[in-house]
């Protein structure tokens, strides 16, 4: 079974659908079926296929698998055939063998009935096979049912009948009363079958048999219609006790059920049925002893405004011609012969025409089935495509990020760099000018730095500077800007402070950083740093600030080293 790994994304504008609203919709078209309103239901059901988004694939394959079981009892077999083929391949793809059993179960039927009774047995088994997996035995009676039906197409109604037993032997433990109503009433219709055919082979005994059973089904089947209330199962079940009735030769039985049957028919347009009740009247006449009348209303269905489907003018002329039979009119009857071979030809071609028309849906609907897959991948492929290019976006926005801190930023000590303290300070003087504040900055540099170098190492001045990077950080404000601007040179820029409150600062520094434990860095290190500052509040500028900062720091180096000089 076809997993489902993913599906497209709904499409977008489904925001305006209401799953509740739709199902309680659907239920409602059901029970309305149910009560045989069939065509207005199915009418529905298309409208609310229609407001169902692509990507509700369950909903909608329950729909079109409802409205695949519904649209055979309209007669529209194609339709039936769209639908069923559609629920199919979304139930593969839902992986649903619920829906998998009521799509093959309808796609069966359809094949039967357009005599392609191969391709029926082959979907009614596996709609079986699935029903089991399912474990519903509701769905498993539907399909037995089915594969019923497709024996019959395939001529074998014994075969049928079996089937059929054994799928009322499960409806019987289920509460699907419609399937337990068709399998009697399909039973019924499979020993009317076999009259038919006991009665060509000139086999008496297995006629009589027939013609009880027919009865006792179509009794059955006749009772739980009545039960369901549906008039279209009354009329199809009482159609078919009076056939058996007709068969057994009890008229007098079988003239009220056949008024009721033309009723029914006739008050609630099953036009096919109305037509069907006229043809049994005509038979029950003949069999009453007035062909005659019974050859004038069979004669006057023919003529009848709209011409009656070929399946239904060949029940009439069958009629016809084995009236005219019964009363010795040989002529009439030859000529009446002679028209139902013209019509067998013609039900052959019609035939032929619907197995092209339901070969050529199912491949149309599993193209485009196979077209949206595939569309499906493409989106999903574009999807990833995306995804792709957002990551390495991303990844370069990192590395742009990256680039520019490296570029602002000291890779040694973690402290800006030269190029960012010269992109800074024009900025913060400005501000403190703006901000009418004082502000003050202070060059630092290591006193013998190379001797440092020179006695350790340079993993030792490397380290010092680090260390040295640490306890500035840690001993200015974080608003202070502080950078190495150099070698064994840091710039700290102190807003809001004045130059001789920056010298006490600096001052503590300088000793922080001359009573430091240098010797963790190696034995003996010692380490001394001069300052030099500047600052003041009148309008400065930065560069004539960072010289007189530098002049005051080779002030302090030539006065001695280890000490803090302000210009
Ligand atoms: P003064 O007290 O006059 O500042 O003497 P000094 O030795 O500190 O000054 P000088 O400018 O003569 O020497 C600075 C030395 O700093 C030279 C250079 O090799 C070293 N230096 C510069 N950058 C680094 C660095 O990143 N790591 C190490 N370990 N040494 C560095
Ligand atoms: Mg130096
Ligand atoms: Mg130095």
């Amino acid at each position: 079974m076809a997993a489902l790994l993913d599906l497209p994304p709904p499409p977008a504008g489904n925001g305006g659908f209401d799953a509740a609203a739709f199902d309680r919709a659907v239920a409602a078209e059901r029970q309305r079926a149910a009560a045989g309103a069939y065509e207005a239901s199915c009418e529905a059901l298309e409208q609310l296929l229609k407001t169902c988004p692509a990507g509700e694939l369950q909903r909608r394959a329950r729909t079109l698998a409802l409205l695949a079981h519904q649209y055979p009892r309209l007669g529209h077999l194609t339709a039936s055939a769209r639908c069923a083929t559609e629920a199919l391949g979304l139930a593969e793809r839902l992986g649903d063998d619920g829906l998998l059993a009521d799509a093959l179960t309808s796609q069966c039927y359809v094949y039967a009935q357009s005599l392609m009774g191969r391709e029926a047995l082959a979907a009614g088994m596996k709609a079986l096979a699935a029903a089991r997996r399912a474990r519903d035995a509701a769905r498993e009676a539907w399909a037995l049912n089915r594969v019923g039906v497709a024996y019959s197409s395939l001529e074998n109604p014994a075969q049928a009948c079996a089937s059929t037993e054994q799928a009322l032997e499960i409806a019987a433990g289920t509460e699907a009363a419609e399937v337990l109503f068709s399998c009697h009433n399909n039973l019924a219709y499979y020993w009317l079958r076999r009259v038919q055919e006991a009665t060509e082979l000139g086999d008496a005994a297995a006629r009589t048999e027939a013609v009880a059973q027919a009865r006792r089904t179509a009794e059955q089947a006749t009772a739980l219609a009545r039960h369901s209330g549906s008039p279209f199962q009354v009329a199809v079940a009482v159609s078919n006790l009076v056939n058996a009735l007709l068969a057994g030769g009890q008229l007098d039985e079988a003239l009220p059920l056949l008024n009721e049957f033309g009723h029914i028919a006739h008050d609630h347009g099953y036009r096919t049925l109305a037509i069907e009740a006229d043809a049994q009247r005509a038979i029950f006449l003949r069999q009453k002893g007035e062909p005659a009348q019974a050859a004038r209303i069979l004669e006057a269905l023919l003529r009848a405004t709209a011409e009656p489907p070929p399946k239904l003018r060949r029940l009439l002329v069958r009629a016809l011609y084995e009236t005219h039979k019964a009363c010795g009119q040989y002529r009439e009857a030859l000529g009446w012969l002679e028209e139902l071979g013209g019509l067998e030809r013609q039900i052959r071609r019609d035939n032929l025409v619907l197995q092209t028309e339901v070969i050529l849906i199912r491949d149309q609907v599993e193209q485009a089935q196979a077209r949206a897959d595939s569309a499906a991948a493409d989106a999903r492929r574009e999807r990833a495509r995306a995804a792709h290019l957002e990551n390495e976006q991303q990844r370069l926005r990192e590395h742009a990020r990256a680039l520019d801190r490296a570029a602002h930023e000291d890779v040694l000590t973690g402290l800006h760099n030269r190029r960012h303290a010269e992109f800074a300070l024009p900025l913060l003087v400005e501000g403190a000018r703006m901000a009418g504040q004082v502000i003050s900055v202070a060059t630092l540099d290591v006193d013998h730095f190379k001797r440092i170098n020179d006695n350790h190492g340079h993993a030792v001045g490397d380290a010092v500077l680090q260390q040295l990077a640490q306890l500035l950080r840690h001993r200015l404000r974080s608003a202070d800007l502080l950078a190495r601007i150099g070698g064994e040179e840091f710039l700290a820029v102190l807003v809001g402070i004045a130059p001789q409150q920056a010298a006490e600062i600096c001052e503590r520094l300088r000793l922080a950083v001359a009573e430091h434990d240098w010797s963790a860095i190696t034995p003996g290190l010692v380490v001394r740093v001069s300052i030099g500052i500047a600052g003041g509040s009148a309008p400065l500028q930065a560069e004539a600030l960072l010289n007189r900062a530098d002049h005051a720091l080779y002030a302090a180096k030539r006065s001695g080293r280890n000490r803090v000089h302000v210009d």
